[in-house]
């Protein structure tokens, strides 16, 4: 058997590591502000298994369920393990989704937001909640418009009392990544906001460049995925 440290998943992590720390010393900024998210979708427990060998502890799912088949039993070796949601949330999972994640990615919709309290209260647990704004302004797009993003964030507070602690994007397809990357770190910062989620395996270094606190990387680490059918 192949040891888990010569797994390909270690090599591509390790690259995806070197890369980040000459982007954050390119842009001046301290590596260890940058926090890797692994995103292991469509790759099974073992690939987990490989990358958590190679010391990554901090990974993203974009479904519910699928985290959920996958998580509890490598959680149960590796107890320091992070997960976040980084997918659409549907309110009837709510439920799975507070039980199983670290961090919810996708806070998108006021109904949403009045869902996780409720469920928050119920389980007591809480997870910390992320902000996506739709920073392309697409309008199939999810997210909160950047210009909306004030009165959402007052509400889940004040209404709903969740503990909101970044803001998430994923900006237009084809377009240049780096304005909208710095429109989000920049509403970050305005709303002293700790953690700026954005940048996935085409373009993490301008994320950095701009600001990027976590970065979502799943190609680069565990290859390329079948295609959404
Ligand atoms: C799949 C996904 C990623 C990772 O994308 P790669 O291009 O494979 O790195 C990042 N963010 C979100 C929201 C995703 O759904």
């Amino acid at each position: 058997m192949t040891p888990m440290t010569d797994h390909p998943v270690a090599a591509a992590l390790s690259a995806v590591r070197a890369r980040i720390a000459t982007a954050a010393d390119a842009a001046r900024r301290d590596p260890r502000a940058v926090t890797l998210v692994a995103v292991s979708k469509t790759h099974g427990a073992d690939a987990v298994r490989a990358a958590v060998a190679a010391g990554q502890r901090v990974f993203g799912e974009n479904r519910v369920q699928e985290a959920k088949a996958k998580f509890p039993e490598v959680r149960a070796e590796t107890p320091d393990l992070e997960l976040h949601l980084i997918g659409p949330l549907q309110t009837n999972k709510v439920k799975d989704a507070i039980a199983l994640f670290d961090v919810i990615q996708t806070v998108d919709r006021p109904k949403l937001a009045r869902e996780l309290a409720r469920e928050m209260a119920r389980q007591g647990r809480r997870p910390h909640c992320w902000i996506e704004v739709n920073v392309g302004s697409e309008p199939q797009k999810a997210g909160i418009a950047p210009s909306e993003v004030d009165a959402f964030l007052a509400a889940c507070r004040a209404d709903y009392g969740l503990p909101v602690t970044g803001l998430m994007c994923i900006p237009p397809a084809g377009e240049d990544p780096a304005p909208h990357f710095r429109l989000l770190a920049d509403l970050a910062r305005r709303h002293r906001l700790p953690a700026v989620s954005m940048g996935m395996s085409g373009d993490y270094e301008a994320a950095i460049a701009a600001g990027a606190t976590h970065v979502r990387v799943g190609t680069a680490i565990f290859g390329s995925r079948p295609p959404v059918g």
